[in-house]
C-alpha cells in the first residue's frame, strides 16, 4: 500500500503547490481522495495511471476540492475499458457532475456511480474485497466528509508446528491455510485455518481529513491510523482566521493526530500565502505539539508497511 499526495495546497493552484488531492495504490487498485483544479497534471508525473482508478472520494463542494473531477473524468475516458468508477461525496457531488456532463457533452466509456452521504446513513461509505471507506461529516463552513479507508483484516500468523502436529505436510496446503482456506486431507480430515493460524491482524489505515477544525468525528476518522492527512492550512499566529473560515492551525492539526494516536501526520492544504520558505515555520509549529507530524509536498510518497 503505498499513497502520493498529487497537491498539497488550498484555495487555489499556485505555481509552486497544486491544490490537495490524495492517491492511494493497493494490489493494482486506486483510490483518490479529492481532485482540484490542476490534478491532472501531478496526476501524470506521477506515473499511477488512472485506468485503475476505483474510487474518487469528493470531501466537500469547494471548487478547490472538486473543479478537477469533470476533467478527470473526461481523461479516464481516453483509455480503452477503463472499469466502473464509484463517486463518492455529500449531496449534490451527482448534480454537479452530471450537470457538467450535460453542458459539455463529453465522452465517457464507464459506468459511473455516484454514491451521497446522507444523514444517518451507513458509515462505510464502500467496500471492495481489499478496502472499505467510511466517512463523516467534519467541521467546515459547509457540509465537508472526512474519510477513513481500511485494509480487511489479515489472516493471523501462520503456525507451522501446529499444521505439521496435525499432519498437514508442507507444500500447496500450507499455502491455502495461510490464505484462509479449509483443506481436506488424505485421510478425509477437514482442517480449518483457525486450526494453523493466530489471531487476525489489523490491516491498514489512513485517514484524509480537510477543511476542518477540530471535532468529536475528526478524532474518530483519524483514530489509530497508520498515516492521516489532515487540514494544516495556517500558521498557529493567524488561528483567527483559522476559525472563522473553518480550518485548522499546524498546531490544532498536529495535536489532533497525536490525540488520536495517529503514527503519523502529513498536514495539507497549506494557504497559497504561504511560500516555500514558510513551510519550514508551520512544519516545526506542527512538530512541537506532535514529532511525527510533517508538512506534505506535492509527489511526496508515502509508503505504509504493516506495525507487524
Ligand atoms: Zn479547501
Ligand atoms: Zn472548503
Amino acid at each position: 500500500m503505498e499513497c502520493i499526495l498529487l497537491g498539497s495546497g488550498g484555495m487555489m493552484p499556485m505555481p509552486y503547490r497544486l491544490l490537495t488531492s490524495l492517491l492511494l495504490r493497493h494490489q493494482g487498485g486506486l483510490y483518490m481522495f479529492d481532485a482540484g483544479e490542476g490534478t491532472q497534471i501531478n496526476l501524470k508525473k506521477s506515473g499511477f495511471g488512472i485506468k485503475d482508478l476505483r474510487v474518487l472520494a469528493v470531501s466537500h463542494l469547494h471548487g478547490d476540492h472538486c473543479l478537477g473531477v469533470p476533467g478527470l473524468l473526461m481523461m479516464r475516458a481516453q483509455v480503452p475499458d477503463p472499469g466502473p468508477l464509484t463517486v463518492l461525496g455529500p449531496p449534490g457531488i451527482g448534480r454537479f457532475i452530471q450537470q457538467v456532463h450535460e453542458s459539455l457533452a463529453f465522452f465517457i466509456n464507464y459506468p459511473v456511480t455516484f454514491v451521497e452521504w446522507t444523514e444517518g446513513g451507513p458509515q462505510v461509505a464502500y467496500e471492495d474485497p481489499l478496502v472499505r471507506i467510511l466517512w463523516a461529516p467534519l467541521k467546515h463552513t459547509t457540509l465537508c466528509l472526512g474519510y477513513r479507508l481500511e485494509e480487511h483484516p489479515r489472516p493471523g500468523k501462520f503456525k507451522p508446528d501446529r499444521a505439521e502436529g496435525l499432519g498437514v505436510p508442507p507444500g500447496p496446503l500450507w499455502g491455502k491455510l495461510q490464505h484462509g482456506e479449509h483443506v481436506t486431507l488424505d485421510d478425509g480430515r477437514t482442517i480449518l485455518p483457525d486450526q494453523v493460524l493466530g489471531p487476525p491482524r489489523s490491516g491498514r489505515k489512513i485517514c484524509y481529513a480537510v477543511d476542518t477544525q477540530p471535532s468529536k468525528d475528526l478524532y474518530r476518522m483519524c483514530h489509530d491510523v497508520d498515516l492521516a492527512f489532515l487540514d494544516g492550512m495556517f500558521l498557529p499566529e493567524h488561528r483567527e482566521e483559522a476559525v472563522n473560515k473553518g480550518h485548522m492551525t499546524v498546531d490544532d492539526a498536529a495535536r489532533v493526530a497525536a490525540r488520536a494516536s495517529a503514527q503519523r501526520a502529513v498536514l495539507v492544504h497549506i494557504s497559497p500565502r504561504y511560500t516555500e520558505e514558510d513551510v519550514g515555520k508551520l512544519a516545526d509549529a506542527a512538530r512541537a505539539r506532535f514529532e511525527k507530524a510533517e508538512m506534505g509536498s506535492d509527489l511526496q510518497r508515502f509508503e505504509i508497511p504493516y506495525r507487524d
